[in-house]
């Protein structure tokens, strides 16, 4: 099958042959139906975080499934699925107690003493998120992936496999906002667009928008943002705590980075909850104000939005068929698979919500 490979960082993925095993028994081979370009993805091209090359990227993927081990029972070939890069166990401590999210993933990927999944020749391939769906097929646990029953297109049901679950998981799940309160959102792209959808359908009564770039801001009132703050022009706390009774209830960080980070921090009223959601450089340290503690602020990461995806997933697809979850206008533009690097400098522009990859 084709795929899209990283061989080394910085440099262009290629589109290259890749051979693919047969499904292992609790394993399921899908044929890859689109697949969304996510920032996360570009992390690891530019070298962010660590990974061990060749690599096959992507994670934000939908598809149809071709063949099933002899264990699996949950979905048949033709079926539908959203896959998710929090594969779960079910049996672990952190599964048990509700939180799949920080499963410990013994036993749900292939350990290096057996046949990779991937390769070429004996050159065995990284699985981006143990998904890798810049791919015509990917070969993933069954654990990965949710079953579909609607025949929604699979440009909208990728993106509910990361940008989206990310999102309004971290607003709905890791931060639990509730009605009435007010919201910050620093980063208006894919993610940060879903957090503030997020905190609309949690019933924020002020959502405030965040972002350097003019035309994410607009889009940003399209999903339910009630202010902006154009960032700019710089004193993006003190603007935020400006616009409100001294600072938000909850804010959300969505870009990855260490400024944004403190900011997030920093525009809390008493009492308020900064989520990091981005995904900040390994090795960055992040400075905070040490007495507004005694004021009772905290600040908390969130992964993946805590999702519990089997069950999360099919209700963000009923919220779209409701009209409260915007998906099409995140599409901002469709590609081949040999397009991808576009889609990475489109994204470093910062005019996309969303580049999605159909096959
Ligand atoms: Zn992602
Ligand atoms: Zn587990």
């Amino acid at each position: 099958m084709k795929a899209a490979v990283l061989r080394e960082v910085n440099q262009p993925l290629e589109v290259e042959e890749v051979g693919i095993d047969k499904p292992g028994a609790t394993e399921v081979l899908v044929r890859t139906g689109a697949s969304g370009v996510c920032h996360s993805d570009l992390h690891f091209v530019e070298g962010l975080y660590d990974m061990v090359m060749p690599a096959i990227l992507g994670h934000e993927a939908a598809g149809t499934v071709e063949a099933v081990g002899e264990l699996v029972t949950y979905v048949k070939p033709g079926d539908r699925v959203i896959l998710c890069l929090s594969v779960f166990c079910g049996h672990c401590e952190r599964c048990l107690g509700g939180r799949p999210v920080l499963c410990s993933r013994l036993g749900v990927v292939r350990s290096p003493k057996d046949p990779p999944r991937l390769s070429q020749g004996d050159t065995p391939f990284t699985q981006m998120a143990n998904l890798g769906s810049f791919a015509e097929q990917m070969l993933v646990h069954e654990h990965s992936l949710v079953k579909v029953n609607d025949d929604l297109p699979f440009e909208q049901l990728a993106l509910i496999g990361c940008g989206v679950t990310t999102g309004l998981g971290a607003a709905l799940n890791t931060a639990k906002v509730e009605p009435g309160s007010t919201v910050a959102v620093i980063g208006c792209g894919g993610v940060g667009l879903n957090i503030i959808q997020g905190a609309r359908l949690a019933g924020a009564l002020r959502i405030i928008a965040i972002d350097a770039v003019e035309t994410k801001l607009s889009m940003a009132m399209e999903f339910g943002a009630t202010d902006v703050v154009d960032a700019s022009g710089g004193d993006v706390d003190k603007k935020v705590r400006d616009l409100t009774d001294g600072g938000v209830d909850y804010s959300f960080e969505a870009i990855g980075k260490k400024e944004t980070a403190e900011q997030s921090f920093a525009m809390l009223r008493a009492g308020g909850t900064a989520t990091i959601v981005g995904m900040i450089p390994q090795g960055t340290k992040i400075e905070l104000d040490g007495p507004s503690f005694l004021r009772e602020k905290r600040i908390q990461g969130s992964s993946m939005g805590s999702n519990r995806f089997r069950t999360d997933m099919p209700r963000y697809i009923e919220f779209y068929k409701q009209g409260r979850l915007m998906l099409d206008e995140l599409v901002t533009q469709r590609m081949k698979l040999d397009q991808v690097n576009e889609a990475f400098a489109d994204m470093k522009e910062g005019h996309v919500a969303r580049s999605v990859i159909t096959f």
